[in-house]
């Protein structure tokens, strides 16, 4: 665990709007959890206040207006140990930077010191046995420490179906986990940019993944799709506004599944009706 010592601010293009925005980044009392705000406002970060049903990003409804992309910042946030802190969100959407968390968990650690933590059980949450939503599978039980375990395909022979995995610990995660760059398969391009995606998207902030290899340069790790798939659940489950002590096995997740799940985790999901959840 650590505690943010001072504060620091990061700008550059958004991903999806390709707009210039920045975030503030500030301690926050102990036991204040994580804040965010846009516009001045703040309030507790909850997963009632993510969009429900969001692709490609995970965006936040704020009192001030609504940010997107905000889910490698969260990563990075709950990956270091980080449990109290202000974000202050200047723009729609936060700066996606090389498309990775590295940058944000460089700045968070350069800012902030290791805490002992304080005593108590671990905040776990609801355990989620199972849940479905389309293609993604999770399951979530009680552990004493955070620990996320996650399966993802992507169907290119050169890549394949691969297992990932993160113990919990701030060191792994920036050594391990905050590097892996955002991707999107080279077939799917037209349709993303046709949607109004990815406005801001370049070689330079996210790995295209083409039927041969990547394109645009080697991949960061073997399997830096699946790793930042990993680190995309870490940032939605950090939309409970505290990192639930689970060990949470996912199979092919994507936002809007991660945040059903973090509603569930938050003990606040009364289902959509589709029947894609089962407990
Ligand atoms: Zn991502």
């Amino acid at each position: 665990m650590r505690r943010l010592t001072r504060e620091f601010r990061l700008t550059g293009r958004g991903l999806h709007g390709g707009e210039e925005g920045a975030v503030r980044v500030r301690p926050a009392e102990p036991g204040a959890g994580l804040l965010v705000g846009r516009g001045g406002t703040f309030e507790s970060l909850r997963p009632t206040l993510a969009t429900p049903g969001t692709v490609r990003c995970t965006e936040l409804r704020l009192a001030g207006g609504t940010v997107r992309t905000v889910e490698h910042l969260l990563a990075a946030v709950a990956g270091c140990g980080i449990r109290d802190a202000r974000l202050e969100f200047e723009g729609p959407e936060a700066p996606i930077l090389d498309g990775s968390a590295l940058p944000w968990a460089e700045r968070l650690l350069a800012a902030s010191e290791p805490v002992v933590p304080e005593p108590g059980p671990p905040r776990a949450g609801s355990p989620v046995r199972r849940l479905r939503v389309g293609v993604s599978r999770y399951e979530a039980v009680p552990t004493a420490r955070t620990a996320l375990m996650v399966e993802y395909a992507v169907p290119h022979p050169w890549l394949g179906r691969r297992r990932v995995a993160w113990g919990g610990d701030a060191d792994s995660f920036a050594r391990e986990i905050a590097p892996a760059r955002t991707f999107a398969r080279l077939e799917e391009l037209e349709g993303i940019f046709a949607s109004g995606q990815a406005r801001g998207g370049s070689l330079e902030c996210a790995v295209v993944l083409g039927p041969d290899g990547p394109l645009g340069g080697p991949l960061r790790f073997p399997d830096e799709p699946a790793r930042h798939k990993l680190l995309d659940l870490l940032g939605d489950l950090a939309l409970c506004g505290f990192l639930p002590a689970m060990r949470v096995r996912a199979v092919q997740p994507h936002h809007a599944a991660n945040g059903r799940l973090a509603l569930r985790l938050a003990g606040n999901d009364a289902g959509d009706g589709t029947g894609q959840s089962a407990q």
